[in-house]
């Protein structure tokens, strides 16, 4: 037994050491060991939370396909999550959580970048496809008007609408906008993208994260098809990649956006691209594109002063409909100072914690909310605490929550409820299927992938959904 889970982990690795890039397999797969085999359950300890993330967003297809092949159709995969290593006196503390992106990895999704013996559909390059048909994945919400500008972000912005007027017209070519997380470089990305649609409605363009691009890229790498990638690439007229210092690590990938970008620069197209460091600071990415950046404009964002503060809050309760007294939200505003992102944190949990306690708004609770914010260090949450929310939002007794019924209502506040516990708890699946009138963990995984499946699909039911992580959320606080 014991020998088994390790042979079987070896022969699992000797299939991803052959499909995955050498550097990719010695950040992501070296680290990590092996460390049970139950029936059909590996389990694999990773060193953090972060690399837990990582590998279920990058590489779970590939690993359930590999461990479908060394354990058959029931194979599952299970993480030991090292929530500290521990030191002479206390323990390590770990976490078992189980990967959960499993049932989708039949789908031919791009965001799945490994899928073995399954030939990969791209999205973009569709047969006879017309340069207009190009979907430019951007969201409507980012536009100028929302962007407030400050000092702190004046250059970038102005930057930004120069290029969106004149796509490839400028010398702002490539723009390169650079800053902290938080602090707009998505956002400003994407009105580029929105304000160039708008001034120009018959130009291509597309908005991609630079994870996406290394990921198609290598999709295609597997298919034989990177000539296709490479030219699907150079018919867009303004190409907008965000973060790239996902880059570095990416030999390959770098390769073919230095070909990209050659060609559009020459044929006097656009390219926006963002990074959370100045472009001289980049590491891993080749010097051959630095020098590239140095050709255009890089700009920076910086944290917000306390007027442009105060601006973005005004806006944004303007925007949403709703109104705090002026003291509160000088107090948030002078208090909050590492980014927008939490700025407009703050003060949607101060909203949605009034409304919870059906409490006015009032520098009290702003002090009470701000002090769990800052500090961000959140108490366990329970599963029967989750069930209570659950119920008590959709109307639902409580023992019918337990019981059989396959009423649909009932049926789909369970699987929210699983979902929720899930998400918010450390327990396990099985843990959480007791909870349940002993259901067992598949019923869990299902209710997961089916509420992630539900939310992709129906707004409404994302709402309710949303609405319910928020509250669960804050009685975490
Ligand atoms: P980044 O990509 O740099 O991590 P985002 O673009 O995602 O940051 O911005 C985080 C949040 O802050 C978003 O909701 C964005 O709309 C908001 N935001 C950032 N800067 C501004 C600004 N100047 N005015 C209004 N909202 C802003
Ligand atoms: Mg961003």
């Amino acid at each position: 037994m014991d020998k088994a889970f390790e042979t079987v982990w070896a022969d699992c690795l000797e299939i991803i050491k052959d499909i995955v890039e050498w550097q990719h397999f010695k950040t992501w797969f070296e680290p990590i060991k092996p460390v049970e085999l139950k029936g059909k359950v590996l389990t694999i300890q990773v060193p953090s939370q972060f690399f837990y993330e990582y590998l279920e967003e990058h590489y779970v297809a590939l690993l359930a396909k590999t461990l479908k092949r060394e354990l058959g159709k029931e194979a599952r995969l299970e993480y030991r999550i090292m929530v500290d290593s521990g030191n002479s006196r206390n323990k390590p503390l770990t976490m078992d959580v189980p990967a959960h992106g499993y049932k989708s990895f039949t789908n031919n999704e791009m965001d799945f970048p490994l899928i073995i013996n399954n030939p990969v559909k791209n999205p973009f390059v569709i047969p006879g496809l017309k340069k207009m048909q190009i979907d430019p994945q951007l969201n409507a919400a980012y536009t100028f008007d929302s962007f407030i500008e400050g000092d702190c972000n004046r250059v970038s912005r102005r930057a930004g609408k120069t290029v969106a007027e004149k796509p490839g017209g400028t010398s702002f070519n490539p723009l390169v906008i650079y800053g902290g997380v938080g602090l707009g470089k998505t956002h400003l990305a994407q009105a580029i993208g929105n304000d160039v649609k708008r001034l120009h409605p018959n130009k291509v363009v597309l908005y991609v994260s630079s994870e996406k691009f290394i990921n198609q890229f290598i999709d295609h790498s597997r298919n034989n098809a990177i000539n296709d990638f490479i030219h699907f690439y150079q018919l867009i007229d303004v190409l907008i990649i965000d973060d790239i210092q996902f880059f570095n690590r990416a030999e390959k990938s770098q390769d073919a956006f230095f070909s990209i970008f050659n060609h559009l620069h020459q044929s006097g197209k656009q390219l926006v691209l963002t990074s959370d460091k100045s472009p001289k600071d980049l590491e891993g990415v080749q010097e051959r594109l630095l020098s590239r950046f140095r050709w255009g404009l890089s700009a920076d964002l910086q944290a917000p002063d306390y007027d442009t503060k105060m601006e973005i809050l005004d806006t944004k309760m303007k925007s949403d409909g709703f109104a705090v007294p002026r003291e509160v939200v000088k107090y948030i505003a002078y208090n909050i100072n590492s980014n927008v992102r939490e700025l407009e944190g703050a003060l949607i949990s101060l909203l949605a914690q009034s409304s919870l306690n059906k409490r006015e708004i009032d520098l009290e609770l702003a002090k009470k909310v701000l002090r769990n914010f800052v500090k961000s260090s959140s108490k366990e949450i329970t599963i029967d605490a989750i069930q209570k929310m659950v119920c008590e939002y959709f109307g639902v007794p409580y023992d019918k929550l337990l019981q059989k019924t396959r009423k649909r209502e009932i049926v789909q506040a369970r699987q929210i409820t699983m979902y929720l516990s899930k998400a918010f708890t450390k327990n396990s699946l099985k843990t959480i299927g007791e909870h349940f009138g002993g259901r067992d963990h598949t019923t869990v995984i299902h209710s997961c992938q089916t509420v992630k499946d539900l939310m992709d699909t129906d707004t409404l039911f994302k709402e309710s959904v949303l609405e319910l992580q928020q509250k669960v959320q804050l009685a975490a606080m």
